[in-house]
């Protein structure tokens, strides 16, 4: 079974964009303010996505052997440095959050088994590679705060305070793809984006009651959920960031932290997703091993009476929007699955006496996010959705996620196979 690894650094670093083979006229031009003497910093935050299979331990990768690699091969060398002329490709190409990214894959995947690099300038703006030559993507982030009511469509008995009129602060983020340019590493001018999206959606529906004031929803029975606001803004954003040169791939609409839905453009397609929090004691050691050995594979997590975590959760599904309901998956039903399955046997618990899975599984991250998903999937199926992938995260440098196609039936089975197999 296959599961996602995630492991977050930080550096800082100055850039300029500048092409010494232009003017200062047409660099100013080019560039506007990023152009000027003698750069800009930023302190960058670097997630690296790393997958496999998980191993007899129960991990994909020893994380402090990754966190080495990552600081050997890439941060060490950027922190504290002036990019364009730390490393000779950037000296071809600018560096640009997406051609960073791109060339940080490059120098650590003789190294580990990477499935996406994330950089992020700033919260507001990151990029994303996967490997696949010079195309990228780049995410912006924006917020706008608006009214809605789920009415008329939803009955109050159901669907209870959201039928009354109230608002949110709305986060928005536009995600494009691109090919880099070879020489300005940019895939799309960043100022042409961020004006595409001010233009085309936040002076729509900044200080505004969507059900009144926005025309699509108006004048029709289209209720404002956030799979149905999604949708509406991917349908607005289209054609302009066409006419960048980029493609939209993605709009995700955060309503709350806890609640947010990712939109494709595929139709009535959407990703939806909840977030919760569960706190937990656990150990890392396998029962069979002598302390001994079990300190050598998991270090201080393998102490004898065991710590713990705030374990944050993010469990996405796929569905269908319902077109009476606007829903993509009945939110009530959901949060009560997680609550019934998740949140009541593992919160304020010791994971390997409180939950009997984890006596013979040693419980790290990815096996804990494994049970979630395989106990998760079928509740999920009954309530006519489908769970599409689980992501928990230990601590702010560390998290895993399963998709659930990878997920098969025998998959429990042989999670307790591989600790029988090293025990012997
Ligand atoms: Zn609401
Ligand atoms: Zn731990």
């Amino acid at each position: 079974m296959e599961c996602i690894i995630n492991r977050r650094a930080q550096f800082s670093a100055t850039h300029r964009y500048w092409l010494p083979e232009l003017s200062e006229t047409e660099n100013l031009e080019k560039f506007g303010p990023f152009s000027k003497f003698p750069g800009q910093g930023h302190n960058y935050v670097l997630f690296i996505s790393m997958s496999g299979e998980l191993d007899e331990y129960g991990m994909v990768l020893n994380l402090s052997d990754v966190k080495h690699t990552i600081k050997n091969e890439a941060t060490g060398q950027l922190d504290f440095s002036y990019l364009n002329d730390v490393w000779p490709e950037f000296k071809q190409t600018l560096p640009t959050t997406e051609n960073i990214a791109k060339v940080i894959w490059e120098r650590l995947t003789p190294h580990l088994p990477i499935v996406k690099v994330q950089l992020l300038e700033h919260p507001q703006m990151w990029a994303e590679y996967q490997g696949e030559g010079k195309k990228a993507s780049l995410t912006i982030r924006s917020h706008f705060s608006a009214a809605h009511r789920l009415a008329p469509n939803l009955s109050a008995e159901k669907y209870g305070k959201c039928t009354r009129t109230h608002g949110h602060n709305y986060h928005l983020e536009v995600t494009v793809e691109g090919e880099m340019d070879s020489r300005t590493g940019m895939i799309v001018d960043v100022r042409a984006l961020k004006k595409v999206v001010e233009d085309h959606v936040l002076e729509l529906f900044d200080h505004s009651c969507i059900n009144e004031d926005i025309p699509y929803f108006a004048e029709s029975q289209i209720v404002p959920t956030t799979e149905n606001i999604s949708r509406y803004i991917s349908d607005l954003l289209q054609s302009p960031i066409q006419k960048l040169g980029v493609k939209l791939s993605q709009v995700k609409l955060f309503e709350s932290d806890q609640l947010w839905v990712e939109y494709k453009g595929n139709g009535s397609e959407t990703f939806f997703n909840v977030a919760t929090d569960f706190s937990a004691a656990h150990r890392l050691a396998h029962p069979d091993l002598s302390l001994e050995k079990n300190k050598q594979i998991y270090g201080k997590c393998a102490r004898i009476n065991g710590h713990g975590h705030n374990y944050h959760l993010e469990v996405t599904v796929k569905g269908e929007i319902d077109p009476v309901t606007g829903m993509g998956v009945d939110l009530g039903g959901l949060n009560q699955i997680i609550k019934n399955s998740v949140i009541e046997p593992m919160d304020h618990g010791f994971l390997n006496k409180d939950v009997s899975f984890f006596a013979q599984v040693v419980p790290t991250a990815e096996n804990i996010a494994f049970y979630i998903s395989n106990t998760l999937r079928s509740p999920i199926q009954q309530l006519g959705a489908e769970l599409y992938k689980i992501k928990l995260v230990e601590s702010p440098n560390n998290s895993c996620e399963i998709y659930a196609a990878d997920l098969d039936q025998t998959s429990v089975n042989a999670a307790v196979k591989q600790l029988e197999l090293a025990a012997v």
